[in-house]
């Protein structure tokens, strides 16, 4: 079925009057294959970048089926459950559900770590229809007894593999054991590993799988650099970028979280007033720091990977890396922060001699060569520690030693002469 516009679904008509509000005239792909076949009651497996309009894809046939309903949701239980890996992406995901059922008679509450229980647990206990929650604080109220999902028959797991990734296995399978045994479900992910399949496998009743690429207008748009220089003069040549001339909304992604926090500082000193926000900051300061950067009073954001995924600030101009990712992959969410929506964005990466490795690891994924290949250059990244599962309630990252923070000068190494790049062969 190929629909247009957004009436051609049959959503109902609150639905339709805020999308139009929204300016959401034309669905994107892989709202028009999902929001159809949930209306008909189906199961969704979504494979699917960020950036690709998910959250409208299961929002809205959610909030179709709850305004078709009847009555309130029962004392201590939820019609509609949504999962999401960190508290940034639960809180935009509420604030989307907002827009969408603007005026219309639907509750939503959020639960998630770092902030008091005490209204979370006031929303739950007089039911509420859609609940938004990253998995920690939500086993918390279930074992507590708060929170009840058998009543639950509308579930979504968002970004299904990077909440595995942070360990949410367990607490996932949890919370799935829980819910009501005929509910519709959707699992959207970016990527589909054996873990997330083997979930999917077990969570969904004949799915129809949804893939769609990135869209291919937003990737070019995204002019990608990466400079060599020795680990000391990345703080210089970061202040040089950002006081350049159109370089406006900018997020700089630190390695670590005590990276993060030294460069924020470092930027203040230098004179460029910055909001850091990372995953050991109490959620109210994440959620201000996001905020000042949204709104625009402060316009650099330095960030851990915490923000490299899911999160939609528009007109962000510039992407920097400071320090190159532990996991190649996450290049390519951190720049998605930038060219979203067809804007144009810069990607910029500084790299340290002792980086290398990661940028070549980047660079094989992306396909494109980012930097010259240097004679003599170290092959190997430096092995990487797995991070360890959360404790139940604890939040993603928490507690987890840096190893060295981002900003601390490099290992000295020989100098070496370099030699002009040999002509590599372009990556696939
Ligand atoms: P994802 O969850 O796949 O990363 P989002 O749901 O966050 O994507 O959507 C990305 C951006 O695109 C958001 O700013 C959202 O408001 C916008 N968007 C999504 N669908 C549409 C649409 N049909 N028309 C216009 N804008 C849209
Ligand atoms: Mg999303």
């Amino acid at each position: 079925m190929t629909t247009e516009d957004f009436s051609g679904f049959g959503l109902a008509e609150p639905l339709i009057s805020a999308l139009q509000k929204a300016k959401f005239t034309e669905p994107t792909p892989i709202q028009q294959q999902a929001i159809p076949a949930q209306l008909e009651g189906r199961d969704i497996l979504g494979v699917a970048q960020t950036g690709t309009g998910k959250t409208a894809a299961f929002g809205l046939p959610i909030l179709h089926h709850i305004l078709g309903m009847q009555g309130r949701a029962t004392p201590g239980c939820c019609r509609a459950l949504v999962l999401a890996p960190t508290r940034e992406l639960a809180v935009q995901i509420k604030d989307n559900f907002r827009v969408f059922a603007d005026g219309a008679p639907v509750s939503t509450a959020l639960i998630l770590g770092g902030v008091a229980r005490s209204g979370q647990v006031r929303a739950v206990k007089r039911g509420v229809d859609v609940i938004i929650a990253t998995p920690g604080r939500l086993i918390d109220l279930m074992d507590d007894g708060v929170v009840h999902l058998d009543e639950t028959r509308f579930v979504v797991l968002d970004e299904a593999d990077r909440m595995l990734d942070m360990g949410f296995v367990q607490p996932v399978r949890k919370i799935v054991a829980a819910l009501h045994p005929k509910r519709q479900s959707a699992l959207f992910s970016a990527t589909m590993p054996p873990e997330v399949r083997s979930l999917a496998e077990s969570f969904l009743k004949d799915p129809l799988r949804v893939e769609v690429a990135p869209q291919a207008t937003v990737i070019p748009k995204i002019e990608q650099r990466a400079e060599l220089l020795d680990g000391p003069a990345k703080r210089g040549r970061l202040r040089d970028i950002l006081n350049g001339e159109g370089v406006e909304r900018t997020i700089v992604f630190a390695r670590t979280k005590r990276g993060a926090d030294r460069l924020g500082q470092n930027l203040v000193r230098d004179g460029i007033p910055a909001e850091v926000i990372h995953g050991n900051k109490m959620q109210n300061a994440r959620q201000k720091a996001l905020g000042k950067f949204r709104q625009g009073i402060v316009k650099t954001l330095v960030a851990t990977d915490i923000v490299a995924r899911g999160i939609d600030v528009p007109g962000i101009t510039h992407v920097i890396n400071y320090d190159l990712p532990d996991e190649a992959e996450n290049y390519v969410h951190r720049i998605g922060r930038t060219g979203r929506n067809g804007a144009e964005g810069v990607a910029i990466t500084l790299c340290a001699k002792d980086e290398l490795p990661k940028l070549r690891a980047v660079e094989k994924i992306i396909g494109t060569e980012l930097i010259p290949r240097v004679a003599g250059e170290p092959t190997k990244a430096k092995p990487r520690k797995r991070p360890g599962r959360p404790q139940r309630s604890a939040q993603p990252g928490a507690g987890r030693k840096p190893k060295q923070a981002a900003g601390d000068a490099p290992p000295k190494r020989n100098r070496r002469r370099r030699k002009p790049a040999r002509p590599s062969a372009q990556a696939r």
